[in-house]
């Protein structure tokens, strides 16, 4: 049973996928307290006490969990940007695994055992077989995904050490907004599919370039496993659920096994838009496999978990619904000033 006075610590709560989990969290009596450093995450996303700090400040850390009885940890806090940390490896080594073990390092000296760790496809690299089961080999082809899977292997080496239990959750394409669109996807730069079509079919981009037809599949261009954002919102809060009673180190991926194309996905746009989007196709994008899709059998039968937002509809209409949402607020926003 949680003591009502145990609070789940969320790093990168503010952010895309953190906010929908603190809402998710937040709406079944959970105590939230959220740690970001705002540079990719926003306020207003969130109705809990924030912190706004950064992982690098160790006194910080140690102060917070000082000040608060941290039942268990949610670690979302990480550079996300795949081209950026081609270019700046070192930023994203910074980031994402050094910061990353100043929070280990807090939760360990301070007795915090239970952690679920945001992590990533991308530590799969090229697959080699499809769909992608949790034992595929492990060759991330960038700075990014390495980052990540150096992350889960420190994890397993402070269980073996200091008994520090984790989940891994290795995301697939995380998308849609929530569902009653208070909030939804905005980054800083925006590179992913859905949010720049939504760009188009808004008029604020001329037209969709779509990265590669060629590719060896039944259209020509990529396809991916997309996952509704408050179904992955789900998936940590069962994951929670698991370290309560198990302890260990666990890794799932979280999909739904089904792979949608790039033209499907603009497809389906058109339709719930109902608005034109032109695209216009260009080269591959280096480094996009032709085909990612997860086995999600693991997470089913060991979790039980059941996605029920991530038909490419619900996600395609929720991300409007917030789009849209956003427009409305940027008008206001232009218009006071
Ligand atoms: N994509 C595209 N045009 C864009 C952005 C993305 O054709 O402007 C393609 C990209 O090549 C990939 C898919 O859409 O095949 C999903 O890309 P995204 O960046 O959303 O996620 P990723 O799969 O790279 O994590």
């Amino acid at each position: 049973m949680d003591s009502p006075k145990q609070k789940i610590l969320v790093t990168g709560g503010a952010g895309y996928i953190g906010s929908h989990t603190v809402k998710l969290l937040q709406s079944i009596g959970k105590e939230v307290i959220v740690l970001d450093n705002l540079s990719a995450g926003h306020s207003n996303a969130i109705n809990c006490q924030l912190i706004v700090g950064d992982l690098s400040d160790k006194k910080l850390l140690d102060k917070i969990f000082d000040d608060h009885e941290i039942d268990s940890v949610i670690h979302f806090a990480n550079s996300i940007i795949v081209e950026e940390s081609v270019l700046f490896p070192n930023r994203y080594f910074d980031n994402n695994v050094n910061n990353g073990r100043n929070l280990l390092d807090a939760m360990v000296s301070h007795k915090v055992t239970k952690l679920v760790y945001s992590s990533s496809a991308a530590i799969y690299g090229e697959p080699h077989y499809v769909p992608i089961d949790e034992e595929h080999p492990k060759k991330p082809v960038n700075p990014y995904g390495e980052t990540k899977l150096v992350f889960e292997k420190i994890l397993k080496w402070y269980h073996e050490a200091f008994g520090l239990s984790s989940i891994s959750l290795r995301y697939f394409n995380a998308c849609g907004g929530s569902t009653d669109a208070r909030i939804g996807e905005s980054h800083p730069v925006e590179s992913h599919l859905i949010p720049k079509i939504l760009q188009v079919a808004a008029k604020q981009q001329e037209v969709l370039k779509i990265f590669g037809n060629d590719y060896p599949t039944f259209d020509g261009t990529c396809v991916r496993d997309y996952i509704h954002v408050e179904d992955l919102a789900t998936a940590h809060n069962l994951a929670l659920h698991k370290l309560d009673s198990d302890q260990g180190v666990f890794a799932y991926n979280v999909g739904t096994g089904k792979g949608r194309s790039v033209n499907e996905i603009v497809n389906t746009c058109v339709e719930v838009t109902k608005r034109m989007i032109p695209i216009e196709y260009s080269p591959r994008r280096p480094g996009d496999p032709a085909v990612l899709v997860a086995d999600p059998t693991k997470i089913q039968t060991e979790l039980g978990f059941n996605p029920i937002y991530s038909d490419v509809e619900t996600i395609i209409k929720t991300a409007w619904a917030w789009h849209q949402k956003l427009l409305v607020e940027k008008q206001r926003e232009f218009e006071t000033k």
